[in-house]
């Protein structure tokens, strides 16, 4: 199967301008937490295990099914040592697939999860094992392209992106190389995201 298809089932509905802009603000504040808001193709697993994920390649069984997370952190929970935080990736993936889905899966705990408060401790919560599956009810539907959005901002930060039409414009519009094409590789995504994030972007930009 193409890896475009990976996504494509549940990926295909539109958010509003608002969704898109409350994926982008948490993508951007996880960023800045880290200091890497600046840096173009970061590694993205370093980025979760910051975040105190651990993150583990794992097989599947079966080609739909590209990753998960896993959070339970509160104080007692199943895990070593209490609380856990895990990400599992398909072994499978590419480079630019595998950046993809442990953003996807930073966009569930970012967005998705359950925040209660023990103590003074913030504790989340949060399971999804990620398949291509047809007809999913509507509001994880919701849930997926938002995870998705919120990927392609954390990847592709926007002011880095208007950097990068700046440099594209200079240097390589006159070749055969189109500006997604080089997005796709500066940024280490595929060419299907890049699309998908500057249209997110010129959405974002409209009064
Ligand atoms: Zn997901």
């Amino acid at each position: 199967m193409p890896v475009s298809d990976f996504w494509r089932d549940i990926m295909s509905m539109n958010l509003s301008k608002e969704q898109i802009q409350k994926a982008q603000d948490a993508a951007v504040a996880l960023l800045e937490r880290h200091g890497v808001s600046n840096r173009v193709a970061f590694d993205v697993q370093k980025l979760a295990e910051a975040e105190r994920f651990d993150v583990y390649d794992a097989d599947f069984g079966s080609p739909k099914t590209f990753g998960a997370v896993w959070i339970n952190d509160a104080e007692g929970a199943e895990g070593p040592e209490g609380g856990h935080r895990e990400i599992f990736v398909s072994a499978d993936l590419l480079s630019q697939k595998r950046r993809k889905v442990i953003a996807h899966e930073l966009g569930h705990y970012a967005l998705h999860s359950k925040k209660t408060s023990v103590g003074n401790d913030t504790c989340f919560e949060f399971n999804r094992i990620d398949k291509a599956v047809e007809n999913l009810p509507p509001e994880e539907q919701t849930r997926e392209a938002e995870a998705d959005c919120f990927a392609r901002a954390l990847l592709m930060p926007s002011v880095l992106l208007k950097n990068a039409w700046i440099v594209y414009d200079r240097d390589h519009s006159n070749g055969s190389m189109t500006f997604i094409d080089y997005v796709s590789w500066a940024f280490d995504v595929t060419r299907d995201d890049a699309k998908k994030r500057w249209n997110e972007c010129l959405t974002l930009s409209l009064a």
